[in-house]
């Protein structure tokens, strides 16, 4: 391939086949469209949730019925799914053990603000997997990072928290941020409504960019860094071979905390990227998928850290400490929890679901080459991304930069139509515990039809140095 190869999007031949899908959406939906509008009588914008309005066919699919790895919608359209709630069913829909465990559970009491032996197995297990031997519980990933972000300037009496520019840890205020070109912290739109303004609470630096980072902790007011291991919000962004050693020896000698966020690389493996690459984090937080979808997050803690907790906090740690809260840790999201892990996302599911992972790239890579794109598709574990660059970004401007959201928006809604269900964000398919060889060659069948019907029409060409198109070296 020629290192000037490039590629050109068709902006009006793009946006017209996507009008075509979308016509095509709404003939093949009606059920869900007539329901959508009906919501919007009793929901916010018809939905119960607003992310769910992000698909690209302008209402979103309503679901009868999900099982394994396959969804059937209230029209009767089925879909092999590599959404997968964006990571929550990762375990694959209604795993049956987990479902049972719920079934039991609920029987017996669904939550009583007293533990269950399930919270010392779940507990053990996650040490084990993590290597972090205290946790708690909430209720979501997003609790879990803003009860880290807490614990951390409790501990260390420090106000400000420095997170990488351009990811995502959940609603969490502080983490609402993002640099600005002459490069202030400013308020990540369209998020509004914080308490103060993230410049007070927040540093941010490029994910990779050491120098910024020994920067930005030499003044000695940084509680904690809160980090993806591997960036993950728009495309992967994998971390320099230095950088985390480097990040851990630069938080350590700034007496700052590290917290590594395992929401989505626990894709990657039992311990995420934290044991795969034997990181050594103070706090670890994870959620989604660990209950099998039902609803929890997890704060892991060192024992330093838990040692600080108590000698600073007053305890008990209730809810007016700003940690924990009445439905946290409760007996029925651990009994999922405990079933999730010990019988669904064992070491054997990780490893079919990386098998899975790297049959899908290599699938998409071929289909990327038939087409002469300078572009990639990338792995870790189950998940995979491709993205309109040769290789991948190193950090989450880079990453932001690559995306291309009509062309995305066509690709999707393509794929939908066709039975295949792709994360409506970025360029995102994941495999889950249930997804088989015949689900991700399908994926990849349909990927190569949406990139044929591009070509076709002269929506997407390779340009071979002539012209700009969106991709970056
Ligand atoms: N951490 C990361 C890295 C995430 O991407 C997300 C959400 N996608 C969260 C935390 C928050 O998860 P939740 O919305 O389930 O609280």
């Amino acid at each position: 391939m020629s290192s000037t190869l490039n590629f050109a999007v068709s902006r009006p031949e793009t946006a017209k086949l996507l009008e075509d899908e979308k016509q095509l959406f709404a003939r093949t939906h009606g059920r869900s469209v007539a329901l959508h509008e009906q919501a919007r009588k009793s929901l916010l914008d018809g939905v119960p949730m607003s992310w769910m309005l992000t698909w690209p066919g302008g209402h979103p699919v309503f679901v009868a019925d999900a099982q394994g790895t396959h969804i059937t919608d209230v029209d009767g359209n089925e879909y092999v799914d590599f959404c997968l709630g964006d990571t929550g069913a990762m375990a694959g829909h209604a795993p049956e053990a987990t479902a049972a465990a719920l079934a039991e559970q609920s029987r017996k009491g669904n939550t009583m603000m007293l533990p269950t032996e399930d919270s010392l197995w779940v507990s053990a297990e996650l040490a084990r997997r993590f290597g972090l031997p205290l946790w708690q519980f909430g209720l979501s990933a997003t609790d879990a990072n803003r009860n880290a972000l807490r614990v951390a300037r409790g501990i260390t009496g420090r106000p400000k928290i420095l997170a990488m520019n351009r990811v995502y840890h959940g609603t969490v205020d502080d983490t609402l941020a993002v640099l600005d070109e002459q490069g202030h912290v400013v308020r990540r739109p369209p998020s509004f409504g914080a308490p103060v303004d993230p410049a007070v609470t927040t540093k941010l630096v490029e994910f990779n960019d050491l120098p910024a980072l020994s920067r930005a902790l030499a003044d000695g007011d940084v509680a904690c860094v809160l980090t993806e291991p591997v960036l993950s919000g728009h495309g992967f962004a994998p971390p320099d071979p230095d950088f985390h050693p480097s990040l851990r020896a630069l938080t350590r000698e700034a007496g700052t905390l590290l917290i590594i966020d395992e929401t989505h690389l626990i894709c990657a493996g039992p311990g995420g990227m934290t044991a795969q690459l034997g990181l050594e984090p103070d706090m670890i937080t994870t959620g989604k998928v660990i209950a099998g979808g039902v609803p929890i997050g997890a704060l892991g803690l060192s024992s330093q850290v838990a040692d600080l907790l108590h000698e600073k906090a007053t305890l008990p740690l209730t809810g007016v400490t700003g940690l924990g809260g009445t439905l946290a840790g409760n007996a029925l999201s651990l009994a999922a929890a405990r079933a999730t892990l010990s019988e669904v996302l064992t070491e054997e599911a990780y490893d079919r679901m990386t098998g899975l992972g790297q049959r899908t790239v290599a699938g998409l890579t071929a289909e990327i080459e038939r087409h002469g794109l300078p572009w990639h598709a990338l792995s870790y574990g189950s998940r995979v991304e491709y993205s309109f660059r040769r290789v991948p970004p190193r950090n989450g401007s880079e990453a932001m930069a690559s995306r291309d959201p009509l062309l995305e928006a066509f690709i999707h809604l393509f794929s939908l139509n066709r039975g295949v269900i792709v994360v409506p964000f970025h360029n995102l398919a994941m495999s889950s515990a249930a997804t088989s060889d015949a689900d991700v060659d399908r994926y990849v069948q349909v990927f190569g039809d949406a990139l044929d019907t591009l070509a076709a029409h002269g929506a997407v060409s390779t340009t071979n140095g002539r012209e700009a198109g969106n991709a970056a070296d």
